[in-house]
C-alpha cells in the first residue's frame, strides 16, 4: 500500500543534512534561509525532499510556481521550445516571444501595450524606472515604507520591507522619497481613511516643500504590498493616485511581480480597483518558474524608447515565453478563478481561526495572496515576530512549507492550483503548528 505519511524521516533527514553541508562550502550564505527544506521533486502542490518526506508547498517558490509544481501543459511548452532553440538573444526576432507581446496586450487592462522582456523581477523594476525617467525627462521618485521591489541598485533604493535589505549597501540610486503605505491596521498618518491621509500628505506635504510634483518622473507602487506584510490598501487609494499622477504628468508604476497573474483572483491584482498604470512589472508566477520579467507600458509611452535606449542578452527567451505563454492560458481559463473561489475560501477558514485564538491580530489578502498577522496582544498589536518564527519552523515538521512577511505575518501563496481538501489539510497543520509554537 501507497505510503501517504507526509513525513517519514526526523527532520532533516540525513541526505538533506549532508547537502546544506556540501552547500555552505560553495554557496553564498547571504540567502535568507529559513529551514532545512531541500527539495528533490514536486508536483502539484506537493513537494518531497531528498530524503523522501513529502510537503505541501504554500510558499510556491516565493508565489512562483503559480500553475503547481511541473504542470504538464508548461513542462510540455518548454521542451516544444527547447526542441527549437536555446537562445538567439534579444538582437533578433521570434515567434515566442512575438507571441507573448500579442497575449500580454491583449490580456492587459492598460489599453494598446508593449512589452520590454528581461528575467527576473528586479530587473523588469530596473526597466520601468528607466523608461519613466526617459519619458518624463524628470528625475525623481516616490516608493513607499513598506515596500519590495528587488535587490539591485535602483530596485533597492525603493526596497525598505526590512533594513537587512539595504543594509551595507548605501548610497543607492539617488532621488527616491519614500511615503507611508496605506495601512488601516497599523496607521502611520493620522485619520480613519489612511489612503486618504497619504494622498493628502503627498500632494499637501510633500509636493509642496523638497519634493515637487514636476519634478517627479514616477510613483512605484506594489497595488497589493507584499513582503512589506500583504497589505491591502483601502479602496479608493490607487484611483487617487492615478488621479493625482494624471494631474502632475508622473508615471503611475503597479509593481505587480508578486500579485500578477492571477495570485489575486484576477489576471492582475489591480484590476479589483479598476485603475491601470502607465507602466507594469511582471515576473514570478508569469513563468511557472522559469526566469522571466515584463515591463508592460501603455503604447504611447514605451514606443518613445528609441532603438538602443534598453536591453539585455537573455530577453525573450524561447523556453521562458513559451512557459509564460503556457501559464498564462492556464491562469486565464482555469486558475484565476481558483484563486479567487478557494482564496475566498481560506481567508474565511483563517477567520474563523482568528476567533479561537487570540494571537492572530488580522487576516487579510485576495486570492491567494492571503497575510495572517500575529500579535502579543490584540490591543497593543504587537508584532509577535517569535512566535511567527516558531510557527513557520513547527509547520515544516508538520510537513507544510511556509513564509513569513512584514515583521510577524504569515504569507499564504500556495499554487494557484490549489484546492479546498488541500487549504483544509493545510488549515490543520497551520493550527496544531501555532499552539505547538504558542507552547515555545
Ligand atoms: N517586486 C516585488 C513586488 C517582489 O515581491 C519581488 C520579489 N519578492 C521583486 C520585485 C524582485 O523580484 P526578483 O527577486 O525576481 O528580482
Amino acid at each position: 500500500m501507497k505510503n501517504n505519511k507526509r513525513i517519514v524521516t526526523p527532520l532533516p533527514g540525513p541526505k538533506a543534512k549532508a547537502m546544506i553541508e556540501r552547500d555552505s562550502k560553495v554557496v553564498s550564505p547571504s540567502y535568507p534561509r529559513d529551514y532545512p527544506f531541500v527539495m528533490s521533486h514536486g508536483e502539484g502542490c506537493d513537494v518531497w525532499d531528498v530524503d523522501g518526506n513529502r510537503f505541501l508547498d504554500f510558499a510556491a517558490g516565493i508565489a512562483v510556481c503559480s500553475t503547481g509544481h511541473r504542470h504538464p501543459a508548461v513542462v510540455e511548452a518548454i521542451k516544444g521550445a527547447a526542441d527549437q532553440f536555446l537562445h538567439i538573444s534579444s538582437d533578433y526576432w521570434h515567434e515566442h516571444q512575438v507571441r507573448l507581446g500579442e497575449r500580454v496586450n491583449e490580456l492587459s487592462h492598460m489599453g494598446e501595450v508593449l512589452s520590454f522582456m528581461c528575467q527576473s523581477g528586479t530587473e523588469a523594476v530596473e526597466g520601468a524606472l528607466k523608461l519613466a525617467r526617459y519619458v518624463t525627462g524628470r528625475s525623481r521618485f516616490i516608493g513607499f515604507l513598506g515596500g519590495f521591489h528587488g535587490r539591485t541598485m535602483g530596485s533597492l533604493a525603493f526596497t525598505s520591507s526590512k533594513y537587512t535589505q539595504q543594509k551595507g549597501f548605501f548610497p543607492t540610486m539617488a532621488g527616491v522619497t519614500h511615503i507611508p503605505f496605506p495601512n488601516n491596521y497599523r496607521p502611520l498618518l493620522a485619520g480613519d481613511d489612511q489612503g486618504k491621509a497619504v494622498l493628502d500628505y503627498l500632494e499637501q506635504v510633500l509636493f509642496q516643500s523638497n519634493v515637487p510634483a514636476n519634478e517627479v518622473a514616477g510613483i512605484l507602487v506594489e497595488p497589493i504590498q507584499g513582503e512589506g506584510g500583504y497589505i491591502v490598501p483601502p479602496d479608493g487609494f490607487l484611483q487617487g493616485l492615478r488621479d493625482l499622477c494624471d494631474r502632475h504628468g508622473i508615471m503611475l508604476i503597479f509593481d505587480e511581480v508578486q500579485s500578477g497573474v492571477g495570485r489575486t483572483g484576477k489576471m492582475f491584482a489591480a484590476e479589483h480597483w479598476d485603475v491601470a498604470p502607465d507602466i507594469m512589472c511582471l515576473a514570478k508566477g508569469l513563468g511557472s518558474g522559469m526566469p522571466i520579467g515584463l515591463v508592460v507600458s501603455k503604447k504611447e509611452h514605451m514606443a518613445k524608447w528609441p532603438r538602443g535606449a534598453h536591453g539585455n542578452t537573455y530577453g525573450g527567451n524561447p523556453l521562458c515565453c513559451a512557459a509564460a505563454l503556457a501559464t498564462l492560458d492556464l491562469v486565464e481559463q482555469e486558475y484565476a478563478d481558483n484563486a479567487a473561489k478557494v482564496g475566498a475560501y481560506f481567508i474565511e477558514r483563517l477567520r474563523e481561526l482568528q476567533g479561537r485564538v487570540d494571537c492572530i491580530g488580522e487576516v487579510r489578502g485576495r486570492g491567494l495572496m492571503i497575510g495572517m498577522e500575529l500579535v502579543t496582544d490584540r490591543d497593543s498589536k504587537e508584532p509577535a515576530k517569535e512566535l511567527c518564527d516558531r510557527l513557520i519552523t513547527r509547520a515544516y515538521h508538520n510537513g507544510l512549507l511556509l513564509l513569513s512577511c512584514g515583521q510577524s505575518t504569515l504569507r499564504f501563496m500556495p499554487p494557484l492550483c490549489v484546492t479546498r481538501a488541500q487549504v483544509d489539510e493545510a488549515l490543520e497543520m497551520i493550527e496544531t503548528s501555532l499552539a505547538e509554537a504558542l507552547v515555545g
